[in-house]
């Protein structure tokens, strides 16, 4: 393929930014810049400065990880949510797929990703020390391990359950439903509500 000519390195460059986001090819990076030209400059204005603010505002809550606005998520102040049942996910996407399937009314702990010796992630780059001492504090009655169904995730669930083995809690993992290899966040409602309400004892 020839390489494409720009007729203005300004456009160029942002051709470039967009093509970096996950799914957007050169043809539809190049699309959104000359939207962006086509429609008031003002809502041009609103996208960067809505990219800005969401980068140098948006916090992570101090107890789950999870994305707030605050110190805490809505989740960890919510006094109507069981605050004794944990569910351990890999990213703040699976906690919004969870909340979509209204079937839980505990709450999370985002881990930040899952053990991945092929991407050069281990357990040290995640949050499970967070996680280890909030069950450590008490007040703990079952912590979920609902993680995607591949290698990584079963990796991930087996470093954790040894790390929270020794204590007084029930330790459980969401049933298969959730077909295998598929991440939670493409999961569709039903089947992810079911798999955490039939969620299984961990077993080794
Ligand atoms: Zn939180």
């Amino acid at each position: 393929m020839n390489e494409v000519k720009y007729p203005s390195e300004l456009l160029e460059n942002l051709v470039n930014e967009f093509h970096r986001l996950p799914g957007v090819g050169r043809k539809t990076a190049l699309r959104y810049a000359l939207h962006l030209l086509k429609e008031d400059e003002a809502d041009a204005m609103n996208l960067g400065n809505s990219i800005l603010r969401f980068r140098a505002e948006v916090s992570k809550c101090r107890v789950c990880n999870n994305i707030c606005d605050n110190d805490l998520c809505e989740i960890c102040i919510n006094t109507k949510r069981n605050h004794r049942l944990i569910c351990v996910v890999e990213s703040v996407a699976d906690v919004m797929a969870v909340e979509n399937t209204a079937q839980f009314n505990g709450v999370y702990h985002v881990l930040g990703g899952v053990i991945s010796p092929m991407n050069g992630i281990g357990p040290a780059d995640l949050d499970i020390p967070a996680l280890v001492q909030r069950v450590a504090e008490g007040g703990i009655d079952e912590v979920i391990l609902a993680l995607s169904p591949d290698m990584e995730g079963d990796t991930t669930c087996l470093y954790i359950y040894k790390k929270l083995a020794d204590y007084n809690i029930e330790i459980s993992t969401i049933a298969r439903g959730v077909a295998v290899g598929n991440s939670l966040e493409y999961a569709d409602e039903i089947t992810l509500g079911r798999s955490i309400v039939n969620r299984i004892k961990y077993s080794l």
